[in-house]
């Protein structure tokens, strides 16, 4: 099982990365988590990445859940919409069954606090993504959110630079390419 299986862009909050396994629109979307197997598979590569367990045990229904709820949480921020307020308490049911605590380390040097978990398992993991996708959504980088431009692509990332208008630069390539095709091949274009 390699990555580039899944369409992993290796440098999105672990919330972007879960949303990207529905790629696509309409009747050409491609869901990359259809079952239990792949849910494992999927996690399996962004654990190491992301610093996040691989949660054991029946969960690929709640995974799928919460991976349609970020999804469209995602589209309605890029949209400018305000989404249906059932997405709004389903992500608030994720982050609200894996509470954190402020945990004082001070063991040489100085004080430093850390967020510490409440539960373990496929809540903790499931939770982290919903407070991943709640800090995303409403932090410092809340607004550069985008939706990929290429060509039939709908990946979600963070703008890290102002002219970054792609997932992903292959993207970037083909959208050129396509438009370059456009230019020349449109009936009545000179
Ligand atoms: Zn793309």
């Amino acid at each position: 099982m390699t990555a580039a299986e899944f369409p992993i862009l290796g440098t999105e909050p672990l919330a972007v990365e879960l949303a990207n396994t529905l790629y696509g629109t309409g009747a050409a979307r491609l869901d990359f988590l259809p079952d239990a197997r792949r849910v494992g598979q999927w996690f399996a590569e962004v654990s190491e990445r992301h610093g996040v367990a691989v949660p054991m045990g029946p969960h690929a229904a709640r995974v799928r859940m919460l991976r349609d709820c970020v999804h469209a949480l995602l589209s309605a921020a890029v949209e400018g919409r305000v989404p249906d307020a059932a997405l709004v308490e389903r992500v608030n049911d994720f982050t609200a069954a894996a509470p954190t605590y402020l945990r004082l380390d001070w063991s040489g040097g100085a004080p430093a606090a850390c967020r510490a978990g409440t539960v373990t398992g496929a809540a903790a993991v499931l939770g982290s993504i919903a407070t991943c996708c709640v800090e995303l959504l409403t932090g410092p980088q809340a607004d550069r959110v985008r939706r990929c431009q290429g060509p039939g692509c709908s990946l979600f990332f963070v703008q890290t630079h102002s002219r970054r208008r792609w997932c992903h630069p292959s993207c970037g390539h083909r959208d050129r390419q396509a438009r370059y095709y456009r230019r020349h091949h449109t009936p009545g274009a000179s």
